[in-house]
């Protein structure tokens, strides 16, 4: 099964593509967290990406499919995958479908996220992720804090900040996300496999709420 995860920045994706792996057992692919490793080690993509991220701008959809297209060959993701930052343009979309098509597959489900802005700008101001690749938990410093500052509770490594969660890059990423990305729901709406979440404290709904409706689903469809 091939499930996408859409959204602006801030909207919950990655919590809830996390849980998602962790009770359906298909892994969960983030091209942010494929650069951001590339980032680290100092690759030439490494040294690609960050000079558009660090903007608040998109890598290049060549760049960026590629590196799907490797990805979803590999042994681990034929059974189910859940696609945690791509597409997030409707090429990107187009060609995923593609390489889906020569694979026998299709996009199963899009979880849309929408979150007020307001709530967005915090949230990513607020978020601290875990720095160890296996782990990747998600915090918020006000909302959902660790239980000893700076150290995950789940594994004990380290508690970082993106360098892109910032107030400078957030409103760019939020425009390109308005501008590139969001024409993906129409798209997908089209395709029929849309489901739609809002996450946000109005309405006391998060990620993990949102999680379970999916896992719920998913159970029903099969
Ligand atoms: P994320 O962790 O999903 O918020 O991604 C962090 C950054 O990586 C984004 O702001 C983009 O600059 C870049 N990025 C991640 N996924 C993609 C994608 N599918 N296409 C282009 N750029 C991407």
């Amino acid at each position: 099964m091939v499930i996408i995860m859409l959204g602006a920045p801030g909207t919950g994706k990655g919590t809830v593509a996390g849980i998602l792996t962790e009770k359906l057992g298909w892994p969960q692919v983030s091209t942010g967290d494929i650069f951001r490793k590339h980032m680290k080690e100092g690759t030439e993509l490494g040294k690609l990406a960050e000079s558009y991220i660090s903007k608040g701008n998109l890598v290049p959809d060549d760049v960026t499919i590629q590196l799907i297209e490797n990805r979803l060959k590999e042994n681990d993701v034929q059974e189910g995958i859940i696609l945690d930052g791509f597409p997030r343009t409707i090429k990107q979309a187009e060609e995923l479908d593609k390489i889906l098509a020569k694979q026998g597959k299709k996009v199963d489900l899009v979880i849309n996220l929408t979150t007020p802005k307001e709530e967005i700008i915090e949230r990513i101001v607020n978020r601290r992720v875990c720095s160890n690749p296996e782990c990747k938990t998600i915090y918020n410093i006000v909302l959902n804090p660790p239980k000893q500052e700076g150290i995950c509770d789940k594994c004990g490594h380290e508690i970082v900040q993106r360098k892109d969660d910032n107030i400078e890059t957030v409103e760019a990423r939020l425009e390109g996300y308005f501008k590139q990305t969001s024409p993906l729901v129409e798209y997908y709406e089209k395709q029929g496999n849309l489901y739609n979440a809002m996450v946000s404290k109005q309405i006391n709904k998060m990620g993990k709420d949102v999680a379970e409706e999916v896992i719920e689903k998913i159970k029903n469809q099969k």
